[in-house]
């Protein structure tokens, strides 16, 4: 039985790109042979990557404003070291929201000075700071979107002189923004994209060439935008899904449908999360995420009972991420309705039979 699948990352994919991804493993575009098998200086894998880049760039609208979409490799965590790298002379301002921005302060502190604009450690980061200002003297500066382990999402970024990089990596794709307002962003593909092992890159081509430290050259993004992500060998499949999937975006209405679903999905779940006297939820309410609703139980020896409704449900992937405990419910672009829908019957179930 397929699950629902409610796993943080890697994450669930549309059933359809799934479905056309193990067609082209085994013969890719009737070449009779593998997507894994045909050289990435081929014309069919060449397109892929085109597609995939100006599939990204069209989702954003970002298409024919100067940017370039790259898809590299060592996940966002290698994006916390290359962009202090290519983009920090001196210092550079971030907000702490949460464990992967805590973990791009310490790589970006390799590089120079780092000012911790605001920080919501004080309260395990369930809320989103506000109303910290940004040293003038900042080369950039650095927020993530949504907090993947908090279950917390900025939804007013602050109006910066200094490029705005942003770390999307689990909500890329998943509702209207202004994306012309950052300057760099990136995303593992794992959450909200496709299969782990590539990382999306958006990046505005004037930020570059300022540092001057020498940079070495797969940590160069000049260097992927003059080879077109095609420095080194690409992960041809999961650039191959990622294109998949941001096809799959495209025929469900782009960006503003799938916002549009997003928002029942959330809104369906915190509503019965506030209703349903067994649970609380975590993060603050006016910072709460559209992708990860993290909420605990009011009281644990709840627990055993509530699991074992999920599992005969077919719930997976619930449980909350060890810093926070309790559950956390991933409700990405490809999550269905009717998964949620499934979640709050049993999260009902449960209230009555307590
Ligand atoms: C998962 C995640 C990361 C880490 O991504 P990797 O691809 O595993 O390096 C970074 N930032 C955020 C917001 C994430 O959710």
């Amino acid at each position: 039985m397929k699950k629902h699948n409610f796993s943080a990352g890697p994450s669930i994919l549309p059933r359809e790109v799934i479905e056309q991804a193990s067609r082209d493993l085994l013969d890719f575009n009737g070449l009779g042979l593998s997507v894994m098998e045909v050289s990435h200086r081929s014309k069919d894998f060449i397109a892929v990557m085109e597609t995939a880049c100006d599939l990204a760039l069209e989702h954003l609208g970002l298409n024919n404003k100067g940017y370039t979409a790259l898809f590299l490799q060592g996940g966002a965590s290698t994006q916390f070291l290359m962009a202090p790298y290519n983009l920090m002379e001196h210092s550079a301002a971030y907000l702490n929201t949460g464990t992967w921005a805590s973990k791009a302060i310490k790589e970006a502190k390799l590089f120079g000075t780092v000012h911790e604009v605001a920080s919501s450690k004080d309260q395990n980061f369930c809320y989103i700071p506000k109303g910290y200002s940004i040293p003038e003297a900042a080369d950039y500066f650095h927020c993530t979107s949504n907090n993947t382990i908090f279950g917390t999402q900025i939804h007013d970024f602050p109006k910066t002189n200094q490029p705005l990089v942003c770390d999307m990596s689990s909500d890329i794709f998943s509702r209207v923004l202004d994306y012309s307002q950052f300057d760099l962003i990136y995303a593992g593909a794992q959450k909200n994209m496709g299969p782990a092992g590539t990382t999306l890159v958006v990046i505005k081509n004037e930020i570059l060439g300022k540092v001057s430290r020498n940079i070495p050259s797969m940590l160069d993004y000049q260097i992927h935008i003059d080879k077109q992500s095609m420095y080194n060998t690409p992960p041809v499949l999961a650039v191959h899904v990622s294109m998949l999937t941001l096809k799959w975006l495209k025929s469900m209405g782009g960006v503003t449908a799938i916002e549009a679903l997003n928002k029942i999905k959330s809104d369906r779940l915190y509503h019965e999360i506030e209703r349903n006297s067994l649970f609380t939820g975590f993060a603050q309410k006016e910072d709460r995420s559209l992708m990860n609703a993290t909420f605990n139980l009011t009281d644990d020896s709840q627990k055993e009972k509530f699991d074992g409704l999920c599992l005969e449900a077919g719930i997976s992937g619930l449980n909350g991420h060890r810093s926070v405990g309790g559950y956390r419910a991933s409700i990405y672009n490809a999550l269905p309705i009717e998964s949620v829908e499934t979640l709050i019957q049993v999260m009902n179930e449960c209230e009555r039979k307590a």
